[in-house]
Parts: structure tokens; C-alpha cells; sequence
């Protein structure tokens, strides 16, 4: 596991880029923290190391969002789940051979994949964060490159 603290937007957005050059096709992200802790810009990064062109912006109201790069990005959130019928199939994009980034997994536990990289944001104030990078499974050799 690795620790970090970021002042600003850009150095959350650096981070993720950093974490994204390090994946590769069929790779899993989980995303926690509060509304505004950064999920979403960390997942800016991510998607620029993948060559992603498109601007990044929350999907939360349409739960996922694909962006066309030199590996895909499949960025999901699922905090609104709750109120959708199950037809959404998740398995479909965390199978994919694009790199799924995933904010508020937990909502689905059951059929989250059993390795991933799992990031913890948290807002110590205004443009403050503290960051918490796991790698759980294969994932682990990759965070020591961090
Ligand atoms: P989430 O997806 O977790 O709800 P967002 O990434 O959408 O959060 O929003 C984070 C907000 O906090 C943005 O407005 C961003 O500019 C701001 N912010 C301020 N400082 C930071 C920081 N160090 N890291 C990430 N975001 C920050
Ligand atoms: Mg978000």
C-alpha cells in the first residue's frame, strides 16, 4: 500500500496519470471516498496516461461512460445503483479488455472481480487529499512502481 497527499486538482490528476501508465487491458480501479474527495479527477489522470482525448467528467447519472483511447476506458459510477432495474450489466465492462474504473463499488460487492487496485481518497479540507493506493492480488507488483 502506498500513501499520498495532494494539494491541488493537478497533482490528484498527475497521480492518476502515474497509476494509469502502469495499466494495462482488463485492469480493474475501485474509486472510494465522499462526494468531492476526487474520484473523479484521479480518473482524469488515469484516463490521459490511456490516451484518452475526450474531457473526463462524472458519469453519475448515467453510470457508465465509455472513452475511446489507446486502451478503453470504462468509467462507471454507481452511486444512484440503488434505483435501476438489474438489467445494467456490470460484468460485461468489468470482463471487458478495457480498463474499468469503478466509483462507489461497494454497492456491488458481489460480482466485483476478486483483484483489483482499490483507491481511497479523502478530503482534508478545501484542496487537500489524502490518498491510499492498494493493489490487491496482481495488482500488488504494480504499486510498488508507484
Ligand atoms: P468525486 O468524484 O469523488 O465526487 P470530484 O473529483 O468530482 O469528486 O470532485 C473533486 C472536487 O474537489 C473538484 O472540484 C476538484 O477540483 C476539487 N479538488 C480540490 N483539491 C483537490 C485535490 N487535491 N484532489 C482532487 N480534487 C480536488
Ligand atoms: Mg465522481
Amino acid at each position: 500500500m502506498k500513501s499520498f497527499i495532494t494539494n491541488n486538482a493537478l497533482e490528484t490528476i498527475e497521480l492518476g496519470n502515474k497509476i494509469g501508465s502502469l495499466l494495462v487491458s482488463g485492469d480493474v480501479v475501485l474509486l472510494t471516498g465522499d462526494l468531492s474527495a476526487g474520484k473523479t479527477t484521479i480518473t482524469k489522470g488515469i484516463g490521459q496516461a490511456l490516451g484518452v482525448k475526450k474531457i473526463i467528467n462524472s458519469p453519475t447519472f448515467t453510470i457508465v461512460k465509455v472513452y475511446k483511447g489507446n486502451i478503453p476506458l470504462y468509467h462507471l459510477d454507481l452511486y444512484r445503483l440503488d434505483g435501476l432495474n438489474n438489467d445494467f450489466d456490470l460484468e460485461e465492462y468489468i470482463e471487458s479488455d478495457g480498463v474499468c474504473v469503478i466509483e462507489w463499488p461497494f454497492q456491488v460487492k458481489e460480482i466485483l472481480p476478486k483483484e483489483y487496485i482499490l483507491i481511497t481518497l479523502n478530503r482534508l479540507d478545501e484542496d487537500k487529499r489524502s490518498i491510499l493506493v492498494e493493489g490487491i492480488g496482481r495488482y500488488e507488483k504494480i504499486i510498488k512502481e508507484l
